[in-house]
């Protein structure tokens, strides 16, 4: 894998300043407690820190950050390990223990620790008829998500998840802990600057009224790609902000983890979220029920909690590599390119391919691009060692293959390392770059955080 860091340091620093300095615990590199800690979803990544911050609140990031600063290291955030980078030669801070998660009904707000997931928001949320606009799997942290702007299966009705975020308590490159909201440009950063800026310890989201959506998962057969795809392609454009749908080709591993009929095979999965009774969502999704006869079909009407049916992503640990990009529109031949080079009769070393709604509508922070692009190319594939060369040249090459469809940007959750290195500072467009930037050189003047690592630098 490319490596973006060069290690600039000997893994043996004292660390007795910072065991001082803070109140959660502190790990040596070599530790063998390190390896739970910073155990995520995601196995590709290889950490080689200095050293590790269990941090419990504010003031042990802030303690951390100003530690590295005064050592010229970087400082690297580890939440629930969904991304595939791999930090090396920095301090990292762990955010595990930030596990408040404090649901107020009245005022329709969570107040999540920086290690919250999705998952605990949402089953605190339900019984009040509310829920969160999480991604495609509510595993991933609530802040990882929302610092990357977050695209999820509500967002043509709730637009982004960075569009629901209203407070932040966060630190800066310079240990300084500050409480920002709407208005405020640290506040505006840190919603689609992912870490560039600050490291996110609390963060206040906006609960959506929904407790119940007609929606989930349709599974067809490969020979039934052509026909699926571009009639979903006729299909989305006609629908309404209640319904959001993406469409996927994916090769099912051969493991017992998949279900009996998809498993080992090459599959179209269409998936859909639908705001409205039972009744009317069966209208809606009729023609795609018509265009072939599923292998596999669980679209029911469903509590808000299940929002994972929708997109099936898997939850036990693995190595993945993740990369993608925003499209300004989805035409016949766009189809047609992504049957030719992503078709079930490909040989491909990835998982998914897939094309995403995306058409949100309010806007806050650096990744207004998202918003205003329609729809997004994913692309997701086993990180294995023996496919670490293979994986990203495949991976980068499908989305170049779309580039006459592209805006040129990149949703940022979807950046991984190869991504950046091909594409710097394709997280944002111009305007949200500059913003970010300026930003960025007033709260991390020495680069301790983030920034290079994106590619903002
Ligand atoms: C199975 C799967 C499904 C996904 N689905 C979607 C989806 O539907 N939509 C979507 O938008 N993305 C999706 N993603 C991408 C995901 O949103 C990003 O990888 C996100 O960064 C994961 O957050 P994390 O806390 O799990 O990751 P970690 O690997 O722990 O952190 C990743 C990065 O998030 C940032 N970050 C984390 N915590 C903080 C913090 N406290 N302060 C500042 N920055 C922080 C940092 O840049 C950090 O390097 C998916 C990923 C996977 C693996």
């Amino acid at each position: 894998m490319t490596e973006l860091f060069t290690p600039t340091v000997s893994a043996s620093l004292d660390l007795t300043e910072l065991r001082r300095a803070v109140t959660g615990p502190v790990w040596d590199p070599g530790d063998v407690a390190v390896v739970a800690e910073l155990a995520g979803f995601n196995l590709a990544p290889v950490h080689e820190p200095v050293g590790v911050v269990g941090a419990t609140d504010a003031h042990d990031v802030a303690a951390a950050v100003r530690w590295a600063r005064a050592r010229d290291l970087g400082v690297a955030v580890v939440a629930t390990g969904h991304a595939d980078f791999s930090h090396r030669g920095t301090l990292i801070v762990s955010t595990r223990r930030l596990d408040r998660c404090d649901v107020d009904p009245a005022a329709r707000t969570a107040v999540v620790g920086a290690g919250v997931k999705w998952a605990r928001v949402i089953e605190a949320a339900a019984p009040h008829g509310l829920t969160g606009v999480s991604g495609s799997t509510t595993d991933v942290g609530v802040v990882g998500f929302c610092t990357g702007g977050g695209v999820g299966p509500m967002i043509r009705r709730f637009g982004l998840g960075s569009d629901r975020v209203r407070a932040i308590t966060v630190v800066t490159g310079e240990g300084a802990i500050r409480e920002v909201g709407p208005g405020d440009e640290l506040f505006d950063a840190m919603l689609g600057g992912k870490d560039a800026a600050g490291i996110v310890v609390e963060m206040t989201v906006e609960l959506v009224e929904v407790s119940r959506f007609y929606g989930g998962a349709i599974f067809y057969d490969a020979a039934d790609a052509p026909a699926v795809l571009h009639a979903w392609r006729e299909w989305q454009a006609g629908l309404g902000e209640n319904t959001t749908t993406s469409i996927a080709i994916l090769r099912m591993p051969d493991l017992e983890a998949a279900p009996p009929p998809l498993r080992g095979r090459t599959v179209v999965h269409l998936r859909v979220w639908h705001l409205g009774p039972e009744i009317e969502g069966l209208e809606v999704l009729s023609p795609m029920r018509r265009v072939a006869t599923p292998i596999v079909d669980m679209v029911d009407e469903l509590p808000s909690a299940a929002i994972d049916a929708v997109h099936c992503d898997p939850t036990d640990p693995m190595p993945s590599w993740i990369t993608g990009g925003h499209l300004r529109e989805i035409t016949a031949e766009t189809i047609d390119t992504v049957l030719e080079i992503a078709g079930p009769q490909r040989e491909l070393p990835v998982i998914i391919v897939e094309l995403r709604q995306t058409g949100g509508r309010g806007v806050r922070g650096t990744q207004g691009v998202a918003a205003r692009a329609p729809y997004t190319v994913g692309v997701v594939a086993p990180m294995v060692p023996a496919l670490a060369e293979v994986v990203p040249a495949v991976g980068l090459g499908l989305v170049d293959a779309l580039a006459a469809w592209s805006t040129g940007t990149v949703p940022a959750n979807y950046a991984s390392p190869e991504t950046i290195a091909a594409r710097p500072g394709a997280c944002w467009d111009d305007d949200g770059r500059a913003r970010l930037a300026a930003v960025v050189a007033r709260t991390d003047p020495d680069g301790v955080l983030g920034g290079r690592r994106l590619g903002l630098r």
